[in-house]
């Protein structure tokens, strides 16, 4: 890992030091094509060509699943107005709203079908509604915001063991394929087994 020189050092020595980080770009292994893996690939990604960053990554984000499994998954997703406002910097708050349905309340039942409560949502308290979105749609916009020379997105690729070494780490996936990075990061959802790897 090389070292940032504090606020001591000639500024023309720091300048050159981060432009060369900026030259070697990290490469993060992404486990996991959920929505927390595509998003962080993409912020990693705008993170990277930000005028102030001191740091390039690219990325590679596996996911288990086949490509048609991943764009077949499971329905549709509550979203709050907080959570769109997080994918504003990515560009694509206004498109989520637009392919989405915009929800105006909630009534919570009982399995009964008795009320338990109501939720009106106040569009004005909020810059974005809350809505309902399919989420392979979702996924569908954070995946076109991906560079593929910055990040990319391999299907069919599920982790089945990781060697941290010195200065690597390797992914290794159930169709005998391997991978190396510099960071893993396991986004492989709340039933995540990383950690017992
Ligand atoms: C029934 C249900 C309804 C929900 N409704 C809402 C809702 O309305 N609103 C809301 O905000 N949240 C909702 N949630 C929660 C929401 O789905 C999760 O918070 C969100 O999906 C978490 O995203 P994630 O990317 O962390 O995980 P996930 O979406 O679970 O994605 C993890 C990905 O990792 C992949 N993976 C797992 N293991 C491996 C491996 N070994 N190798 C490679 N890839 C792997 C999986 O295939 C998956 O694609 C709901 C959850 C459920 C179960």
């Amino acid at each position: 890992m090389s070292h940032i020189p504090g606020p001591h050092h000639h500024p023309s020595i720091q300048t050159l030091t981060i432009s060369q980080q900026k030259q070697t770009p990290l490469h993060v292994l992404i486990i996991g094509g959920g929505v927390a893996g595509l998003t962080l690939a993409a912020y990693l990604q705008k993170a990277s060509s930000h005028p102030r960053s001191i740091r390039s990554f690219t990325s590679t984000v596996y996911e288990a699943h086949s490509s048609s499994e991943a764009s077949d998954g499971p329905g549709g997703f509550g979203f709050a107005p907080n959570g769109i406002a997080a994918f504003a910097p990515l560009g694509i708050a206004d498109e989520i709203v637009k392919v989405s349905g915009v929800n105006e309340g909630m009534i919570f039942l009982t399995e009964k079908g008795s009320v338990l409560g109501r939720w009106r949502i106040d569009k004005a308290e909020y810059e974005y509604p809350m809505v309902c979105i399919l989420r392979n749609d979702l996924l569908c916009l954070i995946r076109e915001k991906l560079n593929n020379e910055m990040s990319r997105v391999e299907y069919g690729k599920k982790l089945v063991d990781i060697d941290e070494l010195a200065d690597k780490v390797v992914a290794h996936f159930a169709d005998g394929s391997s991978a190396e990075g510099d960071i893993l990061i396991g986004a492989d959802g709340t039933l995540s087994n990383i950690w017992s790897f």
